[in-house]
């Protein structure tokens, strides 16, 4: 069982929310060629360490979240939020 932590609700089973998969940038409308936009929705990295995911709270608060989740140890650590700064982490 897979315990992921929402921040509202805590730590939840990871049957009870849905994972909406790696998160990426996403590129400009503006500019992005066909090729930036196949890369975003089609091609994913699947990388052995650090993966940053979406996840969102289906049956509890309605949030969606980030996790960094390591994907040979199931470890999970919570991403700075966009413009705060970090105390020395990884
Ligand atoms: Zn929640």
């Amino acid at each position: 069982m897979l315990l992921v932590p929402c921040p509202n609700c805590g730590p939840r089973n990871a049957a009870d929310l849905t994972y909406r998969g790696e998160s990426h940038p996403r590129p400009d409308p503006g500019t992005a060629t066909k090729h930036e936009w196949r890369t975003y929705l089609y091609l994913r990295d699947n990388p052995s360490g650090w993966l940053r995911e979406s996840w969102y709270c289906s049956s509890g608060c309605r949030t969606h979240f980030q996790i960094e989740r390591h994907t040979l140890t199931g470890e999970i650590r919570t991403p700075p939020l966009p413009g705060s700064k970090t105390a020395g982490g990884t």
